[in-house]
Parts: C-alpha cells; structure tokens; sequence
C-alpha cells in the first residue's frame, strides 16, 4: 500500500484515452500472416491490461514556471559558496536546463525513474542533485562507468558545487548533517568479486543509475548481483538513466522499467509477456504480428508512409512508434529527442577481390564445427568467430609451448583438457542460481576451493561442493597455454593496405582483432591503435593527414576522431549499436568534411549476415528510442544497396 503510495503520489492522469484504438486491421495482418512470421500475435495479458490503464501524461505541461523557481531555490548553494568557472574557463551557470529540471521534479513525484536521455543533456548534474530531491533521501548510491568516475570527482564535483547544493560524497572531507550522502561506485568495481555484498553494506535508500545499459544483461553476474538487491529491498528507489537504454531487444531494460516504476512500468512486468512484446518489437527475420499490442496505436499520431515499404514492415514500425510514445508518457518516464548532425553519410561495400578457395573450404568446415587444424569446437560462438576470423585469412588456436627448454606432456595435455570442459559444465550448471559470493566464475572457484579445503573451512562465507573441483583443481596449474594465430591468406590485410595507402584520402582501418590489425599497419607502414591508456591518448592526437590501424572495441566509442572522414570495417560488427558508435567517431559535430564514407567488406555468408542484423538492431534503436540511427538514415552507394535498411 505505501509502495503504492509512493508510485503516485496525487499524479492525476491529465489526458486519458480509450483503451480501445482505431479499427485495427487485424484481419488484414492476420491474414497475411505467412509472408510477415511465423510467430503468434501478441496477445491480450493481465500485463497489458495493466499498461493500457496506466495514467497518461504530458510532461510539458505538468510542470510550470512556479514549480521550476521553486525546485532551484531548494537546491541552489547558500551565498558565497566558492566558484571555480573561472578557472575551468566555463561560465556560471544560473539555472538548470529545462531536462533537468522534468527529470528532478519527475523522479520526486514519482519515487522512481527511467530517463532515455541522450549524451550531452546534463545527465550528471541530474545524478548529484537526485539525492536531495528526492524526498527523505538519506543514503544514495551513484552506480557508473569508471572512465566518467574521474570527470565526475575532480572536475564536476567543484564546478557544480559552487552552485548548487551537493549530497555529502562518502569517504569525503566534509558532512554536513542533514544532508544525504552519496556513494559514487563503478560498474566495474560492482562486477569484481569484493561487489558481491555492496549494495548490502551499504543499504541505499535510492539508487542512480548513470549509463544504465551498463545493466542490461540479466544473464550477468554484476545485473544478477543487481537485480537479487532490489528483489530483497523492494522499498529502494531506483532512477536509471541512458542514452541507450535499449540496443538489442525491450529486454535489455524491462527489468530497469520494473523497479524504477514498479506498477507502473510501461513495459511488462512478468517475464514472458516480456518475451511476447519481445517478439513483435525487436529485430529479427521471424517477427511475431504485434496483435493486441497495437492498442498502443494512438489514431491521433498517423504514421507517414516509407518509399518502398511493405505492409509487414508499416506494421512493425507503426507499433513500435506507438510503444515509444506509450513509454515516454508515462509518469516517470522523461526521455529527450535527439536531433541528427547535418553532413552526409554515405556506406559501400569494397571488394577485396576473388576469395581463396581454401579459405572458403575451410569457413564451411568450421561452421560445420571444425577447426581447420582438426580442433572440435563446443559452442556456437567458436564457431562464427573462427568463420569471421578465416574471413580475413586467419584462425586461433591453442598451443602448449615448451617450459625452460621441455616440451608438455601430450598426455597430460589430454588429461587437463576433458577436466578442464567437465569443470566448465558444472560451473556454468551453478551459475545459474547465483547468490552473494556465488556468482561470478572466480568466486564460485573460490567456494569450490573452501568447501574441500582441509582442515575444513569453517568461516562465514558460502561454500560449493562441486564435484569435479577436486580432479580439476590437483591439475588446473600443470599445464600452460598461449593463443596463437595461423595466417592461411594475406588478401585482406594486403587489400586493407591498399585502402589505408589511397593517396590523399588518409582513413581509419577499423578491426576487431589484434593480430590482424597490426599485420595490416605493418603492410601500409602506418600506425595501429591497440588497447590500453598509451592508445587511447595519442590517437586522439593523430593529424588526419595519414591513415591509422585501430582496435574496434578500444576506440570505438567515447573519442573524437573528426580529423577522419572515411572508415573501412575489415570485420563489421553484428551490433547496430557498434556501428552508431564507430561511425559518430568521424561522423558527428566538428566534421569539416561534407560526407563521411564508410565502406565494408562483405565478400562471405557470415560478413553478409552479421551486416543485416546490425541494421534490424539500428532500425529497432530508431522506431523504439526515436533516435536517428547512421545505418538508417547513411546513403547507400553501389553494392552496399541490398543490404540497406531502407530496402528490407
Ligand atoms: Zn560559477
């Protein structure tokens, strides 16, 4: 009941609608249901009963000028509080921008929080001033990545604190009591073996989440560890925060939805209704007929029709429009408009020219779970990455290399092996029922090391009899092992040379593994980014007036690389969100040239693929978070065309 309470606070529905909608064209859907899935309809749900009723609200207008003079006067730092703008060379700011102030008075109200806010919208002041808006805040945990950490402690913590009023930062100089404190924690730090009890010690009565997508898989231990907290303390309060709350499928966040809003979670709050509106709305080739769902469909926002769309793809896109602004009017729910950047994109395919015959005999061996030096593979994803890996003329495998001049025991080799996948099996079998300090790989080893220790363990943490630790565990150190790659084929590296020596048209050569992207610097004499802090700080010093090598995943996000203005993708990434990544680093404000060009290779199955699907990721992103998506909206040029967006 006073959860309840706290949900909806005097939050009147200010413009109610039917539940019922248009004369939805069900027939017509169902009827052509073959040719758009094979999946059942969405159908009705006490779920989505529970969805149709919640309040609507428009946010605009809930809040007026009163409120917002109001909300500043109780968070503006007393007179005379110190003021560093002056040495940071930024301006004093004399009020909160208008995002801000919805997401504050928002959260307050609604006791919770799910903010779809985009980068550059003032998200970090809304995470120091959260605390004291809140009402009865009294302890606060700040959960974000550890490379904003040092932004946020040395350099905004002064500049915002000189205006307004900060919680008391934990472990810090100062308290002043009566205010609440705030504990800033990494992702990072929450995912080690030490975050397995945090939140526990540390017992929030609210908690932000900044890059909130940082949570979004269940499956892991740090959501895991996340998600058993508020199970245990259903009265904390939760405010998630991102600018992509949502890459892949609605189930990156429904979980986020559900204890930010609780009740009223615009998304579904059992898991398999999740599951159900999951197949209708995310990305894939089999779709399911959005069915009951589109009783979102508001008759009063008609879409305008796409060249070249079919009535499947209308469909899709016209309920998830609908979704999007179901969720962002609902109490709690403060979400920005992203606008696009204004030069062109344009994306074509490159052919590196005739593939070699063995590397294709090799590539249909692997999928059929063969390395080509004769390893099995046991899952799926060595499979494909080894298909990818082939793709560019090159595989992985394991060696045992001689110790201080003695070869390893083949035998023994053997033996450590079977021992090793039998004691993967059962730790993977344990993790799925995880618990403080039972859930990540190192300390379920860690429990499995306690429970057979002798003399017998007699502490307070958890132990874990697993059966296969004691054989695995007498051997696991006996033998050492390195990865190494085999090159079969130079085609790709030397064509990526080819393209990185184009004469003045310098270009960023994006990879996704190592060995490959410093054989093809070697071949153009240029140089490769790998990872690490040295990279990350002269990259972002390289003129433009050559070409450079560099890790996919190491500089892929966060920089600013407008020095460039062509890109060539050796190994696309499946990843709609990689893509709008990778490309913002060139395509994006400051860019002097008028178009960006990217191009990629395509020239197997597994490179076609994993393109299409990074365009139903990006197509989703765009219909379901309104964010305009580079794959999208780029310009197609040349071979590039069939796998566009526009034309699936
Ligand atoms: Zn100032």
């Amino acid at each position: 009941m006073r959860l309840l309470h706290r949900l909806n606070p005097g939050a009147a529905p200010l413009a109610e609608r039917p539940a019922t909608v248009a004369p939805v064209t069900l027939a017509k859907l169902t009827g052509d249901r073959a040719t758009i899935a094979k999946g059942q309809p969405v159908g009705w749900s006490p779920d989505l009963a529970r969805v149709l009723s919640l309040p609507r609200r428009d946010l605009a207008a809930s809040y007026g000028r009163a409120d917002f003079a109001t909300l500043e006067a109780s968070l503006r730092a007393p007179p005379g509080t110190p003021c560093v703008c002056g040495t940071l060379g930024k301006r004093c700011p004399s009020s909160l921008l208008p995002i801000q102030r919805l997401a504050l008075l928002e959260a307050a109200r609604t006791g919770g929080g799910l903010f779809p806010i985009g980068v550059g919208h003032g998200k970090t002041l809304i995470d120091l001033l959260l605390p004291l808006a809140m009402p009865g805040c009294k302890v606060a945990v700040l959960l974000l990545p550890s490379n904003l950490r040092p932004q946020l402690l040395d350099v905004d913590w002064q500049f915002y604190g000189g205006h307004w009023c900060l919680p008391n930062l934990a472990g810090g100089r100062w308290f002043r009591p009566g205010l609440p404190v705030l504990h800033v924690i990494t992702y990072e730090k929450f995912s080690t073996q030490e975050g397995t009890d945090l939140l526990t010690r540390v017992r929030p009565d609210l908690i932000i989440c900044d890059e909130a997508h940082k949570l979004k898989d269940r499956k892991s231990a740090r959501t895991g560890r996340f998600l058993r907290y508020l199970e245990q303390h259903p009265q904390t309060r939760l405010v998630a925060q991102s600018g992509t709350l949502a890459t892949r499928t609605v189930k990156d966040y429904a979980h986020l939805a559900e204890y930010a809003l609780r009740d009223g979670s615009p998304l579904p709050l059992k898991h398999h209704v999740v599951e159900e509106w999951a197949s209708a709305l995310d990305p894939g080739l089999v779709a399911a007929p959005p069915g009951e769902l589109l009783k979102l469909v508001d008759p009063s926002h008609p879409l305008a029709p796409l060249e070249g769309e079919n009535e499947a793809e209308r469909e899709r896109r016209r309920v998830r429009d609908a979704y999007r602004r179901w969720r962002n009017a609902t109490p709690g729910v403060v979400a920005t408009d992203e606008s696009a950047v204004g030069m062109s994109l344009t994306i074509r395919t490159r052919d590196p020219g005739k593939v070699p015959d063995e590397l294709l005999a090799h590539i249909q061996t692997a999928l059929g779970g063969q390395r080509p030096d004769g390893e099995e593979f046991v899952d799926e994803l060595q499979r494909v990455v080894c298909a990818r890996q082939l793709a560019s003329g090159f595989f992985h495998r394991w060696r045992y290399p001689a110790i201080q001049g003695t070869p390893q025991d083949p035998e023994l080799i053997l033996r450590w092996f079977s021992r090793r996948q039998e004691f993967n099996r059962e730790l993977r079998e344990r993790l799925k029922r995880p618990a403080e300090h039972l859930d990540s790989p190192g300390l379920l080893v860690r429990a499995a090391i306690r429970a057979h220790q002798s003399p017998p363990y007699d502490g307070d943490l958890p132990t874990w009899r697993a059966h296969s630790w004691p054989a695995w565990g007498e051997i696991h150190k006996r033998v050492v092992h390195v990865t190494e790659a085999v090159w079969l084929s130079d085609f790709i590296v030397n064509d990526a040379a080819k393209w990185a020596l184009r004469k003045g048209q310098p270009g960023i050569v994006w990879m996704e593994f190592p060995e490959l992207g410093e054989r093809i610097a070697k071949a153009a004499g240029v140089p490769f980014y790998g990872g690490g802090p040295e990279a990350s700080a002269t990259i972002i010093r390289e003129s433009g007036k050559r070409s450079i090598v560099a890790s996919l995943r190491a500089h892929g996000t966060g920089k600013n690389l407008t020095m460039f203005s062509r890109m060539l993708f050796v190994n696309p990434p499946a990843d709609g969100a990689a893509w709008e990544q990778a490309i913002g680093r060139c395509h994006r404000q400051g860019q002097l040239a008028d178009d960006v060009e990217v191009e990629l290779y395509q020239h197997t199955a597994e490179l076609v693929g994993a393109f299409q699907k990074a365009c139903d990721f990006a197509r989703f992103i765009e219909q379901t978070e309104g964010t305009p998506q580079k794959l999208c909206f780029a310009h197609y040029d040349g071979a590039g065309h069939e796998t566009s967006p526009q034309t699936q």
